[in-house]
Parts: structure tokens; sequence; C-alpha cells
């Protein structure tokens, strides 16, 4: 285990690290050897979000997005880029900070209304086509197409299944619900009760754990093959939840145009993300890379978690990717963060930004609840204790010594938090 042994004894206490990556590769473009999704691939999923985007827009309340231009994109999830220059003066950073929105993406509340709709919009998709229900070569799809009788009888034969710690549950079950799908959710113990509460009174069926999160998930995908008319949405293995995510990347460009912050070489970019198995992150991460090619180099992601649930930053820097979990070093994956609970990171997010990453940092549960309440009283946002981890970034840096030139920026992901009830966050205020 001589790889364990060279991890320094204060990240096995669970104390705050950063950990920086050696083997990171410089500047984007081409996708990694390890990963075979290419830009292309990402370009068709955007399209396919657009297909489905009158549906949405007729379907769901949003609010919906503001694009670059102003103009509000009707049925297209994804958020706004917000400066908070009060925050960074509460923290006393000298380099701009802004804030992604995913904590107000539409439908879900959560960055998994990204990878999670994505996932059952390409099922219905790929189910109807097989059935002759869909018109070829359609730039967009008529809503009242999957109002239709024959397209709900079809669905509704299939379930949509899913093991979760509770946001991606959340997003996969509300979408599966509205097209029609059956939709059984495997919950793990982390799971908050509004969560579940909000799932069974859309219809889905929402079966809950003692143990944690990998439990949930491995019986739901065994409970998913014995049925084939199941699909399993797999949180650690999916392409398509991860073609989801990198669609933000894709997108980011044209935001941090408009922001006119770079990135370039006087303006580098430090984005963080709170990680859980990876596929979120590490999906933006994908998409940031390939979509602005020779910029990615200009751009910094880190992988932003708990001390006590540090999958990737493990998975990184042991080169063991899904082979280790903070279990086998004696970590016991508990925390405040319910949605990065997780002990053992997704290979396919491992291996597709290993070479990408500039590094990963873990945060307390402690400052993370001090980040809770600093950015609600500064710029009054609410977001859930897990999508604070990206907002520690900066001071994760100063702590381990990294040093940012004056036209530098810092980018935390907010990764969840509109859909929270608003006593549940009174009771994360209170604490
Ligand atoms: C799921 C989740 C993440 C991390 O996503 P992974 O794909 O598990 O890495 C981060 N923040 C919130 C709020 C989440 O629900």
């Amino acid at each position: 285990m001589s790889d364990i042994e060279t991890l320094p004894g204060a990240f096995l206490r669970g104390e705050p690290h950063l950990w920086r990556n050696p083997n990171r590769t410089g500047a984007g473009g081409q996708a990694s050897a390890e990963c075979d999704i290419t830009l292309e691939d990402i370009r068709a999923a955007d399209a396919r979000l657009r297909r489905f985007a009158p549906y949405l827009a007729r379907t769901f309340a949003g609010p919906w997005h503001r694009g670059p231009d102003g103009q509000v994109q009707e049925g297209v999830i994804d958020s706004a880029l917000q400066p908070l220059p009060r925050l960074q003066r509460a923290l006393d950073l000298a380099n701009p900070l802004w804030l992604k929105r995913d904590d107000a993406l539409p439908i879900s509340g959560s960055i998994k209304a990204r990878g999670g709709i994505y996932e059952v919009l390409a099922t219905a998709e790929r189910i109807l086509s097989e059935a002759g229900l869909l018109p070829e070569d359609a730039q967009a799809y008529d809503p009242s197409l999957f109002k239709t009788a024959q397209v709900r009888r079809v669905l509704g034969r299939w379930s949509i299944a899913v093991g979760s710690t509770g946001n991606l549950g959340l997003s996969i079950g509300t979408m599966a619900r509205a097209m029609g799908f059956r939709a059984v959710v495997h919950m793990s113990a982390d799971a908050r009760e509004w969560k579940k509460r909000r799932l069974r009174s859309l219809g889905a069926q929402v079966l809950e754990y003692e143990g944690d999160y990998a439990l949930a998930v491995q019986t739901g995908r065994e409970r998913a093959q014995s049925d084939l008319q199941t699909h399993f949405v797999d949180d650690e293995n999916s392409r398509d939840l991860f073609l989801g995510y990198a669609v933000a990347g894709l997108r980011l460009g044209a935001q941090l145009d408009a922001a006119g912050i770079g990135p370039d070489a006087d303006h580098p970019l430090h984005v963080y993300l709170p990680c859980g198995v990876g596929g979120g992150p590490g999906g933006v991460i994908h998409g940031i890379r390939l979509a602005l090619g020779e910029r990615a180099e200009h751009v910094h992601c880190w992988y932003a978690e708990p001390t006590a649930a540090c999958a990737m930053l493990l998975a990184l820097a042991t080169d063991r990717g899904a082979r280790i979990s903070v279990q086998d070093v004696g970590l016991d994956g508990r925390t405040v963060a319910d949605g990065l609970a997780v002990g053992r990171a997704s290979q396919l997010a491992w291996a597709a930004t290993k070479r990408a990453v500039a590094g990963a940092y873990t945060v307390t549960d402690t400052a993370l609840m001090e980040l809770l309440a600093l950015l609600n009283r500064t710029e009054g946002i609410a977001m859930e204790p897990s999508a604070l981890a990206g907002l520690a970034g900066p001071g994760a840096l100063v702590a381990a010594g990294i040093e940012l030139p004056a036209g530098a920026n810092h980018l935390a992901w907010g990764t969840g938090g509109s859909m929270v009830p608003p006593e549940e966050m009174a009771a994360y205020l209170a604490a």
C-alpha cells in the first residue's frame, strides 16, 4: 500500500488538504486517451436538449435562464454566472469571485438537473424512436406529442430506476414521472426527508436503505438487471449523465466572454466544483476542456470535497480510481454535505479528468456551514451545505500557499439549494 503511505497524515486524520495534480497535461482541445467522449458528442447532447426545450417549457414553470444576450431561453436548463462582490470582501479576496448558479437550475434546483434530466430525455427519445413515434430530423419536438395517449402508453411500460443520496433521485424522478415513466428511487441513509416526500408526492416509488450511497446504488443496479423494462441510471458509470453535465462546459465559454473575464494568459480562471462521485463536476470539467480548446490551458479546475468523503482526491492521489474508497484509508464518509457523501469515485469521471484537473481539496463540515451562513448574510443566497464546498476554494489555495496573479478570477460552482424547504434552510442557518 505504498501509494497510501505517501498520503500526508493530516489528510488521513480528516484534516483539510489540497492536492496538486503532477500529471496535468495543460491545453485541452482533444479528448483524453482515457475518455472517448468527444466535442461532437457534447454538441449532439446540447442539440438533443434543445429538441426537448419546447416540451420542457410547456411542462415546467422554470424559472428559465437568461442567455448572455439577456434573452430568456425557455426550456433551456442553464444558470447565470453571478459576481459576489460582498462575499469577496468578507473573505478578504484580492481577485473577483463568481458563482455559477446551478443551485437555481430549473426543474430540480441542483446540478443534477443537467445530467439527470438529460438521461431521462435520451432514454425516452431512444424508446420512442424505436417505436417509430418521433419525427426524424426534428430540430425541436412539438410538446403535444408527449401528451398523446400512445406515447404515454409506450413510456408507461418502462421504469426508470436510480440510486441516489437525494438530488439525482429528485431530478430523475421528477422528469421520469412528468413523461409518464414509472420511477424507482433507491435512497441512501444520507438522503433528506423532504426529498423523499417530494418524490412520493410525484408518484415515484422511494426505497430507503440504512447503509450509504454505494449500497443504494448496488441494490438498484441488481434489481434493474432482472427487469428488462427498467432503465437504470448508473451514477458511477453513465455516459448519458456525463454528457448532460458536459453541456454546461460547452456553454460556459460564451458566458465567460460576456462577463469579460478571459480566460487567457493574463486572466487565469480557477473553477471550484463540489464533488461526490465526480460525474457532475467531471462532466463539466471535460466539457470545459474540450469546448475551450487552447484556452482551457488557462482554466484551473479543482474538485472540492468534504474531509471525510474525499473519494476523488483519494482516487487521483493514489491513481487507483474506483479501486479505492475512503473507508479503505480509515475515513468514515460522514458529512453534513449529503450530496457529497460518497466513498468511492466514478471510474468514468476519474479517467476523463485525471490529466485535466489542477487538483482537489477538502473542506470540513464546520467550514461548509460557516460559508453557508456567510453567503446568506452577504449576498442573500441560500445554498445547501454540499454546494458550499466550491466557495471554500479560494481559501484552500491561500492555505496551500498558491498565489494568483492580479488578473485571475475565482469561479465557484453552486450546485444546489433553491428547492430546500424554508424551514430546512432556517435550520442550516441556525446551525
Ligand atoms: C450530486 C451533487 C454534487 C456532486 O455531483 P457528483 O456527480 O456526485 O460528483 C454536488 N453538489 C450537489 C448539491 C449535489 O447534489
